[in-house]
Formats: C-alpha cells, sequence, structure tokens
C-alpha cells in the first residue's frame, strides 16, 4: 500500500502538471469508488479546475475551484497514471478525469476511492489522523510515545499515533533505529525512543527523494517513481545480507510481517 512517501511524490508530480487545468471530463467505471451517485459526481467535478493537490497522512486532497475536495486513499493496489488515450497502460481505469487531452487514471481501486467532500466533510474524516511525521516535534513524539505499551511495529503504523507510515517504513525506520520491530515501546531505554524519533523523517526523507517504492511509473518515460525499490535496507529483503553489519536479513510474522536484522537491531 502507497504510504508517505510514495504519495508525496504523486503530490509533487500532480501539483507541477495538473494544476488550474480545466477538468473536461469526468469517467467513472467503478461506483463503488464514489460516495455519491455518478451524476452527482460529474456535475460536480467537471468544469471545474484543481487549484491545489495536498496530502495528509496517505491521503491526496485535490481542491477544486468551486470550494469542494476529492479526497483520494489508493489503498493496496491503486495508482495514478498521467498521460493521453495513446500511452495510457491497458489497464481497467475505475476513473479518469481529463483535462482536454491529458487524463488522470486512477487505476487499481478495488478498495480505494475518490470521494467528494465538503470542507467540513473533509476535516471530519481525517478527524482522527495523527500527526504528520515532517512536522512532528520531538517533545511531542516522545510523549505519545510514552503512553504506549505495545510492540514498535503495529504502533509505527497505527494511523493514530504518527500518520503515514505502513508496512515498508515502519521496517526501514525501525532498522535506521537498530531496534528491533516488535520491541515493546514501554521497554524502551530514553536514548531508544530518542534514536526512534531521529530516524522517523531522514528515513521517510530519503524515500522521498528516491521516488517511493511504486513499481509503475506514473508517466511515460517515468524514471524516477518507484526507485526505492533498491534502495531498502530490511523490507523484503529476507535472506539478505544487512546493509550496515553483513548479518542475514529475517522476517518476523505477528499481527504483521517485519523485516530486520537480528544481528544489528537487538530485541532487548
Ligand atoms: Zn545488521
Amino acid at each position: 500500500m502507497p504510504e508517505l512517501p510514495e504519495m508525496e511524490t504523486y503530490r509533487e508530480f500532480l501539483n507541477h502538471n495538473i494544476l488550474h487545468k480545466t477538468i473536461t471530463n469526468v469517467e467513472i467505471n467503478r461506483e463503488k469508488s464514489i460516495n455519491t451517485g455518478v451524476q452527482t459526481f460529474i456535475e460536480a467535478v467537471k468544469g471545474a479546475n484543481i487549484t491545489f493537490v495536498k496530502r495528509r497522512a496517505k491521503h491526496l486532497i485535490f481542491e477544486l475551484s468551486s470550494g469542494k475536495f476529492l479526497l483520494l486513499h489508493l489503498m493496496l493496489g491503486g495508482l495514478m497514471f498521467l498521460g493521453t488515450t495513446k500511452n495510457s497502460p491497458d489497464r481497467t481505469k475505475q476513473i479518469i478525469l481529463s483535462f482536454g487531452e491529458l487524463q488522470l487514471n486512477f487505476i487499481g481501486l478495488r478498495l480505494g476511492y475518490l470521494h467528494l467532500l465538503s470542507q467540513v466533510e473533509l476535516d471530519e474524516k481525517l478527524s482522527d489522523l495523527g500527526p504528520e511525521p515532517f512536522e512532528l516535534q520531538r517533545d511531542v513524539f516522545l510523549d505519545r510515545l510514552e503512553r504506549k505499551k505495545g510492540a514498535l511495529k503495529p504502533l509505527l503504523v497505527d494511523q493514530s499515533f504518527i500518520a503515514g507510515i505502513g508496512n515498508c517504513y515502519s521496517d526501514e525506520i525501525c532498522f535506521q533505529a537498530r531496534l528491533h520491530p516488535l520491541r515493546k515501546a514501554s521497554d524502551l531505554k530514553e536514548e531508544e525512543r530518542n534514536n526512534l524519533y531521529d530516524s522517523i523523517k531522514p528515513v521517510l526523507a530519503r524515500a522521498v527523494q528516491f521516488g517511493g517504492y511504486m513499481d509503475f511509473p506514473m508517466y511515460e518515460g517515468d524514471e524516477k517513481t518507484g526507485r526505492y525499490n533498491e534502495n531498502t535496507y530490511v523490507y523484503e529483503r529476507e535472506g539478505e545480507k544487512c546493509p550496515r553489519c553483513g548479518g542475514t536479513i529475517e522476517r518476523v510474522e505477528h499481527s504483521y510481517k517485519s523485516f530486520y536484522c537480528p544481528s544489528c537491531q537487538m530485541k532487548v
């Protein structure tokens, strides 16, 4: 599932390519992906333009010139492709927003959605999310961590604890902090708590630099998206060598699967 770096990569790209262009056509091929009737959705979106694309957690928010918002969550398997009818991938598109020749395709929206919302509805929908990692202050993080008892892995992927982190980056952050993903938050020493905080932003910022891990290009000729795949530390690298100590990376299944190095991510 795309996490903060993947959605941030999309956000930057879309902000450069679709802002202030009129939405000339709206095609809905899967009604379950939207939250209104098809006609209502089309009438609200067609003819408007997108004034800004923001990100909150794993969501993108398309701000429309009409004052409404489109809230996107790609969930598992969802992706976007910006192109034309000539170069768009041969995949089923659940939703297509056209800007003249240019088309923004939403693909693989099985659990994912694009919801039309007012400001009030948007705020309500996002109200349970925890703080954004890049805006998170050390004292706030340490204070929130102190009140938690469970293991690090489920905690880091808990969107109400910290927003935007999922399976991949929680493992990468634990690796960077030299902490076993099943360590209990309540058992961490002060230095370890600080190491955890100090690992969050660098891991996510590095992943944004590499264009996240999405393995599908965002446009024709896209060589940026997905380069994090070749640059992960431990995620999905079971049996490979640890880039820090040379130990063998293992995978552990708890409530989530986690990848870690048993040699340099100490359990106790
Ligand atoms: Zn190691």
